[in-house]
């Protein structure tokens, strides 16, 4: 599926805040949208007032590029939420939260989402004992994603992996092995468990137009 290949920050400084696409990068003087956060082209210093559709396309946006999702399968994200029952903008999140790539990320064996991607499409994890290639694959409350044995004994992996576990928390809707490099997921993760500050319900807004 085509995905944004272009420069991760420019899309933190599209939507006015930083989005965490690039790891460590991100928490240091390196991060481009602390030295340049007005929007990217010729007019994006103007400041401009947003009028409601505007707002709730860069609520839509944010929640998009933060996972690394297209349009089409965000729609259908979407389209899924609603048939769940609950509050849908939470629903949502909660799918969200729930792909594969997000899973890895979470477990702290990625610095990004980006990278976590990456790592699974190259088949270094495994899924309740099978091999998964599929970044977006929605784990469920009983599987369990472990590392292959031939990456465990990776020294980058390992490196990258100690790296990672001294500042990533996990969020306690996965349960969290890291010497033996494996996660459960032992819960369906709520709204409160994820820590950023997504306009849910104007994404619903635009949607229910
Ligand atoms: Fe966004 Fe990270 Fe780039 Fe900063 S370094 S602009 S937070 S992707």
């Amino acid at each position: 599926m085509a995905r944004y290949t272009g420069p991760a920050c420019r899309l933190c400084r599209r939507e006015g805040r930083k989005l965490y696409l690039k790891g460590e990068r991100c928490l240091t003087g390196k991060c481009a949208f602390e030295r340049r956060s007005s929007a990217p082209g010729q007019h994006g210093a103007q400041s401009k007032k947003m009028r409601e559709y505007g707002l709730q396309l860069r609520a839509k946006q944010t929640a998009k590029r933060f996972y690394g999702v297209q349009e089409g399968q965000f729609a259908k994200y979407y389209e899924k939420a609603t048939k769940k029952s609950g509050v849908t903008g939470e629903n949502l999140l909660s799918l969200l939260e729930r792909r594969l790539d997000n899973v890895v990320y979470r477990m702290g064996m990625a610095e990004s989402r980006r990278d976590a991607r990456q790592l699974v499409l190259h088949g270094h994890f495994r899924l309740n004992g099978k091999k998964v290639t599929i970044p977006s694959l929605c784990v469920k409350v009983g599987d369990e994603i472990t590392v292959r044995e031939e990456s465990k004994n990776s020294p980058k992996f390992k490196e990258l992996m100690e790296k990672m576990q001294a500042t990533r928390v996990t969020p306690k809707w996965l349960e969290c092995d890291s010497e033996n490099f494996k996660a459960k997921v032992v819960a369906i993760p709520e709204r409160s468990d994820i820590d950023f500050d997504f306009e849910e319900q104007l994404i619903v807004e635009l949607y229910s137009k």
